[in-house]
């Protein structure tokens, strides 16, 4: 007789434990492209746990912080040795957890390892400056010094990438992490947190606690003993949370939604602008901060751009992400589908016109999962608010442009500035375009996805407040400056006095 086998149930890491929560609640953690699949228990964690789990984090920060930096980066290393190990393992459990295709969880994986690798590098480095004093036997420098217990809220697009772009540069900083993943992937958090572990951070220096918003990241971004607060996720949340760390003046970064564009001008490759916008619209399903929402075609190639573009679309292989076959999963959960079912019909009232998709997917395979068809819409005004808000999922659309004056003006006139791309072969245009566009990301003939982690990784306006994730920006946000002065000279010297 065949035994029901008990879920597996995954716990907080606190203080270099595997602990229950205080809350004595647990939520299930399901397959978006299967929702029969159970991926596990994890624990619904409230502000007792937020508590413990700080405390652990500033008791830790005391040694941490004098470990030297290159010996904090051999922990790194072996950690990023430790992820190529297990790299195919932690992807396929990505796509199970939140369904994007293979090749693009093991893109994410490797986003980590990259992180890794990267920031103990960094561990050598951490270059300050020494500079002449204005006086005579006096020495001066500046010294990156690192801050306390960072409390860390990630959401679920990028389930093991975004958690090391914080992770990694805090630690390497001398920093202690709390971490709190997006609830409906905390696998591939837990699995990241693991590696540290095995790979020598000492005890309380990194810290994971499971569950929502309003009960555990709440109460970590409040938290007085968290001095440094990083966040990614929607503008509405990233509102919330720099609320939160205004009255105690914390340190808060904001990584926040998008509205990307790509502009295709007549004289494009359009066959690489096809590939692009196909690639920048669709994958991750459209999840994707820098996810191409929009498409700006000059009117001289829209129709031609348009009909292949649409013959693209029809073809993609839509289901589980774990079929190599497939071309795009499902949405993350059934809010993000009907959210995206939403915004389809907006669309329509606003007489946009639907070229393909624009219906969910139920059904025989689709039947247990979150399933959308990839949507075009053609002929959208740029104030339409389908072409305007995030609307996180498989749908893009089409605008017509004049010049490439109007699709710069079309581009920035979003509240949003993450990530924008021109398809041209006019090298005066491309700079023009890259001057002229306001987001913290530009490409030329690329698609607006594709970040490399030794760059600096943000957005302006609504999408951002003005720091930036990966490169040595984050290494600015996980450390404050100290400048030290020396005076060697015996006697006092007196600045911008003694020395006129
Ligand atoms: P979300 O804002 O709903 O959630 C993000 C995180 O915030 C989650 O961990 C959630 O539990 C937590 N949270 C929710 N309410 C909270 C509260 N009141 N206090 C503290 N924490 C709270 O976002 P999401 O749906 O997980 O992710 C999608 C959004 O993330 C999109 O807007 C996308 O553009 C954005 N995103 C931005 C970037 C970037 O770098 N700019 C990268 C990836 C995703």
């Amino acid at each position: 007789m065949a035994t029901a086998v008990a879920p597996r149930m995954f716990k907080n890491f606190i203080n270099g434990e595997w602990v229950e929560s205080r809350s004595g609640k647990a939520y299930e953690n399901r397959n978006p492209a299967n929702t029969d699949e159970l991926i596990g228990l994890f624990v619904s964690s409230n502000s007792e746990d937020v508590d413990a789990a700080v405390d652990a984090a500033t008791e830790a920060y005391k040694t941490w912080r004098l470990v030297p930096a290159p010996k904090r980066a051999e922990i790194l290393f072996r950690a990023a040795e430790l992820l190529v190990q297990r790299k195919e393992d932690f992807s396929k459990d990505m796509t199970r957890e939140m369904g994007k295709v293979l090749a693009e969880t093991r893109g994410d994986v490797q986003e980590a390892i990259d992180m890794t690798y990267y920031m103990a590098g960094e561990g050598r480095r951490l270059f300050g400056q020494t500079t002449p004093s204005e006086l005579p036997n006096k020495f001066a420098m500046s010294v990156r010094q690192s801050i306390g217990a960072c409390g860390m809220i990630t959401p679920w697009n990028f389930p093991m990438a975004i958690p090391s772009w914080k992770m990694m540069p805090a630690l390497i900083s001398g920093n202690t992490v709390v971490l709190k993943p997006a609830e409906d992937t905390p696998l591939s958090s837990y699995h990241l947190v693991q590696v540290l572990t095995e790979a020598g951070v000492p005890r309380g220096v990194v810290n994971l606690v499971s569950g929502d918003g309003p009960n555990a990241g709440a109460p970590l971004s409040q938290h007085k003993d968290v001095p440094v607060v990083s966040f990614t996720g929607s503008t509405a949340v990233g509102r919330i949370i720099a609320q939160a760390c205004a009255p105690d003046f914390k340190h808060c970064s904001l990584e926040m939604g998008g509205k990307n564009i790509i502009i295709v001008m007549e004289d494009a490759n359009l066959d690489l602008a096809v590939d692009g916008a196909v690639w920048g619209g669709f994958g991750t399903t459209g999840q994707r901060c820098t996810a191409a929402s929009r498409v700006a075609v000059h009117k001289d190639v829209y129709k031609e751009f348009v009909d292949r573009l649409v013959d693209r679309v029809k073809s993609l292989k839509v289901g589980d992400g774990l079929d190599a076959s497939t071309d795009m999963g499902p949405c993350i959960n059934e809010q993000q589908l009907k959210t995206v079912m939403s915004y389809v019909e907006i669309g329509k009232n606003e007489g946009a016109k639907l070229l393909t998709g624009g219906n969910r997917l139920d059904g025989g395979m689709y039947a247990k999962g979150w399933f959308h068809a990839p949507t075009v819409f053609g002929d959208c005004s740029p104030k339409m608010r389908i072409a305007q808000e995030e609307i996180f999922g498989p749908v893009v659309s089409v605008i017509p442009i004049e010049s490439l004056e109007h699709a710069v003006d079309v581009a920035n006139g979003v509240p949003y500035g993450l990530s924008a791309s021109i398809y041209t072969r006019n090298v005066n245009r491309a700079f023009q375009a890259t001057r002229d566009l306001y987001t913290g990301i530009v490409y030329v003939n690329a698609p607006t996805i594709g970040a490399e982690t030794h760059l600096p990784f943000g957005g302006t306006k609504q999408t951002g407040n003005g720091h930036r994730e990966a490169a040595i920006a984050a290494i600015d946000f996980f450390t404050e400056w100290k400048t030290i002065y020396i005076d060697y000279s015996d006697k006092l010297q007196r600045a911008q006095i003694d020395n006129v």
